[in-house]
Formats: structure tokens, sequence, C-alpha cells
């Protein structure tokens, strides 16, 4: 099979019918063999009935239900579990993203030898606060992760089936993909502009909470990419430093009452000085990120994915 589109619903009745039929006419316009998988993340409308009624209708459409609202990360992942496409596109769908990119996207990962496309809303329907927010958040994620995208969180991504079996996502993670990607070793990420429509029916499934938990979600990935494998790379280094700036501080009330000691002279009591306290609290708190970079290698010690690695090629194996 060359394509499977993966497809989370959440409460969009309205638009599963209009959305197969467009895909159907597209793909096989353009003689892409296909499939489309919808995860109903626990809809409360008739969506899972509209995914019923169309799966009657053709071999292509699959669905599955969960029992409850789970999220879109989650929503997706499932989705890519079932995939068997050589191309995996996800999409959302609500009708803003325009089912006539999937021959182009198509052709990119196949023949271009892209990992991933990441679709760019360069003209968007949406909300001015969300346009603004976006653009922040997606400036940061640019400059920390170092992948020139414009949009890291278009719903309209291709993907080689690969990288959607070797990454997983959970959470609100689905914004951050192309990270893990990049992170597992698929390098080539690239973009290509898409057409982006207005909302056609129903209404939005994330409110303002999206950016705080978004950059929550951000500073998550940062940490677990840079330091999953070794925590006690960055709370030793941190451990270490607090606890020598205390260490120094300390030695020095100390080292100074000595000498004042040494010409018989009054010496100031050491609770006296404001950098006893400072020191004190400085070198409690290196020692807990130290325990704390322990912690954290003794979990990942006993985590069943510590020797999990992508192999790319093999040779007399
Ligand atoms: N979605 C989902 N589960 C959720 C929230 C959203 O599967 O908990 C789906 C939703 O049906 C749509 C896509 O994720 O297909 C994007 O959602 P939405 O259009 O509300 O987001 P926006 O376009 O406002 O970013
Ligand atoms: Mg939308």
């Amino acid at each position: 099979m060359d394509l499977s589109v993966v497809i989370p619903v959440y409460n969009e009745e309205e638009s599963i019918q209009e959305l197969t039929e467009w895909i159907e006419k597209v793909c096989t316009g353009d003689r892409i063999s296909f499939e489309i998988i919808f995860i109903d993340d626990g809809s409360s409308d008739s969506s899972w009935e509209k995914i019923m009624l169309m799966a009657g209708k053709n071999q292509f459409v699959k669905g599955l239900r969960f029992r409850r609202n789970h999220g879109k990360a989650a929503a997706l992942h499932t989705g890519f579990n079932e995939a068997t496409g050589d191309v995996v596109i996800t999409m959302d769908s609500d009708l803003q993203d325009s089912p006539d990119e999937i021959p182009e996207l198509v052709k990119m990962i196949r023949d271009e030898g892209y990992d991933i496309v990441s679709g760019w809303k360069k003209k968007r329907y949406d909300p001015f606060i969300k346009r603004i927010t976006s653009r922040f958040y997606n400036g940061t994620a640019r400059w920390s992760s170092g992948i020139k995208l414009h949009d890291f969180n278009c719903g309209l991504k291709a993907y080689r089936l690969e990288v959607v079996k070797s990454i997983e996502i959970f959470g609100e993670m689905h914004r951050y993909i192309p990270m893990l990607a990049k992170e597992a070793g698929f390098r080539k990420i690239g973009e290509k502009v898409v057409e982006h429509r207005s909302r056609k029916y129903g209404v939005t499934k994330y409110g303002l909470d999206r950016f705080m938990k978004g950059y929550l979600d951000l500073l998550t990935i940062g940490f677990i990419t840079r330091f999953g494998k070794s925590p006690m790379h960055l709370f030793g280094f941190l451990g270490t430093l607090m606890f020598l700036i205390g260490f120094v501080m300390a030695g020095y009330l100390g080292v100074k009452k000595l000498v004042f000691i040494n010409h018989h002279l009054r010496a100031p009591l050491v609770t006296d000085s404001p950098y006893f306290f400072i020191a004190l609290t400085v070198m409690i708190i290196g020692s807990f990120l130290f325990l704390t970079g322990f912690l954290g290698e003794l979990v990942n010690r006993n985590s069943s994915e510590r020797n999990n690695y992508l192999i790319k090629d093999k040779v007399n194996i």
C-alpha cells in the first residue's frame, strides 16, 4: 500500500463524509493505493456512526474508537500503530487541511527521500491570538531544536512509515513530532507550504490553556532529548556547582574566623554573616540535585527502552 491517512476525530460529525470522499477523489485520481484510518477520540456526537457508515461503503476506510477522550497525541499514536502504507499522512478532520496536498506530499517522501514533510500554513485562517502565540511558540521551538520549520504544529504532515513506527508520542506531544524524530535519527525534515482553510463546521477543541501546556511540553522535550539518557549529566553538574559555591562561602567564613583567632582579635560569630545561611542553603540544594541525578540514573537502568537503538542498515547479519 502506498499511503495511510491517519485522522484524529473528536466531535467532527459534519466533516467525515466530505473528507472521505475528497481524499478518495484525490488518491484515485493520482493512482495512489491508500487507506484512511479514523481514530474517534471519544466523540460524544455521531462521529462514530459517520465513520461506520463510510467504512460500510468503502473498504479503504478503517476506524477505531476510544472509550473516552484521550487527546490528539493518543489518537495519532494509535493510528500510527495501525498504519501500513509506505507513506503516512496525518490530517485534521475539520477540513482545515486540504486533501489536495496529498500527491505532492507522497512524492516528497517517496521520491525525494524526506523522512518527514511538515505542512506550513503560510496564510492561516485562525483567530488573531492564535496566530501571534503560534509565531512566538514556533520561534522558540526552532531555536531550541535547531529544526528549521515554520509551523511545528501543523496537523498536515507526511512521514516515512519507519518514522511513525519508531517514535512514541503521548500527552500533548503531537506538537513536537519533528523533534522526537530528529532525536531518533531521522534528519531529513522538509516543509511544504499548504493551503489552510477556515473551520467549516464545529468548533476548535482547544482553549487558551494549550499555550501554557505547549510550553511546558517544549521544556520536557528539550530535557528528555538532551538529558533523558543521562540525567546525571545535568543534575550532577548543577549539584556540584551549587555545592562548590556553598563550600567556598562556608570555607571563607571558617578561614576568616581562624585568622581572627590567630591574631587574638574578637572574632564575629559565623552566624552573623548572611553568607553562612546562603552557604548552607546552597549546599543542601546541591546535594538534592545530586541525589535527583542518581535517582534519574536508577530509573533509567530499569527502563525497558534503555537499549533500544534504531538500526539503519545491516550487512551480513
Ligand atoms: N482532536 C482530537 N482529540 C482532542 C482534540 C482534538 O482528536 O482531544 C482532533 C480534532 O478532531 C481535529 C484535530 O484534532 O481533527 C485538531 O483539532 P482542532 O481543529 O480543534 O484544533 P485547531 O485547528 O484549533 O488547532
Ligand atoms: Mg482545526
